[in-house]
């Protein structure tokens, strides 16, 4: 579990200890990872078999990895949080829990309410429903009313440390480490933490697509060199962060990025074949 030791035990003891709150605030900054703790804690409270973590077996545990759980709303959304998602909650709440002990609902970004929202979000706080509990997450703990947060008890995480990071990453084959890294290519929020924290050597070489592009021609050519000596699978993470941070702004991408992105998917396929992989990135690198 990619956690920071700090925070699993102040969960292990949240859960161990029974009772349990009508609402939660949990803080922290990047890389505390706020959503994966919110999802331990609801796991293990509700675990049938909760020992030191999670069976990850019962069938509480099942529906929640899966995302099946009738017990348990995400909302997860960038952006104003407006008063029809209020509603919403309200409404799956109000019978309370059908099949586990507790129904939990987990809301993201929770300073980012609507004045209209947060008022009718803290009617459902002052009127605590039995077996159902709040879980709210904010990067940004200053910025979450005070008639909200004076209602939550507050827990606070810490990032994970670089040190705790690389031990996970060590402790993987090398072709999970791989795929973990392409899972920070679909989540900012892991690819931030990650592109913060230098966790492969590797990576302390990585520049971004817009920092490549204010690159001279003799830097490009000794860009193509350091990253020739990497591995085919390297090199593809490379261009898919690249491609990412274009597709982000798809707003303004200019008709330059638009071919670029032609010609690194075109390079991303010749990667497969047994090609001069020194030549072909001094090509690529002197065209974007
Ligand atoms: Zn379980």
């Amino acid at each position: 579990m990619l956690l920071a030791k700090r925070n699993l035990k102040l969960l292990n003891g949240l859960i161990n200890h029974k009772r349990i709150a009508n609402a939660y605030l949990f803080s922290g900054p990047i890389g505390s990872f706020l959503k994966k703790s919110a999802e331990y804690f609801v796991l293990g409270v509700n675990c049938t078999h909760f020992t030191d973590s999670p069976c990850y077996k019962c069938v509480n545990c099942e529906t929640v990895s899966q995302k099946k759980a009738v017990d348990y709303y995400l909302l997860d959304i960038e952006g104003k949080i407006k008063i029809e998602k209020i509603r919403e909650i309200q409404d799956f709440v109000k019978y309370g829990p059908a099949i586990a002990n507790y129904l939990f609902v987990v809301i993201n970004n929770v300073q980012n309410f609507t004045r209209e929202a947060a008022n009718a979000f803290l009617k459902t706080l002052e009127e605590p429903l039995k077996g159902v509990t709040f879980i709210l997450l904010t990067h940004n703990e200053k910025d979450v009313l005070t008639t909200i947060k004076s209602r939550c008890q507050k827990i606070d995480l810490v990032s994970i440390s670089n040190q705790e990071l690389k031990g996970y990453l060590a402790s993987k084959p090398k072709e999970e480490t791989a795929a973990w890294l392409e899972k920070c290519l679909n989540d900012d929020f892991l690819l931030k933490c990650f592109l913060e924290t230098d966790v492969l050597p590797e990576l302390d070489e990585y520049i971004t697509y817009d920092e490549f592009r204010a690159l001279d021609k003799f830097s490009r050519l000794g860009y193509a060199h350091k990253l020739a000596l990497y591995s085919k699978q390297q090199i593809e993470l490379y261009f898919n962060l690249w491609l990412k941070s274009i597709f982000r702004k798809i707003e303004e991408v200019s008709v330059k990025d638009q071919e670029n992105i032609e010609m690194i998917i075109e390079n991303m396929a010749k990667l497969k074949y047994n090609i001069n992989l020194k030549l072909n990135l001094e090509s690529l690198f002197l065209k974007l």
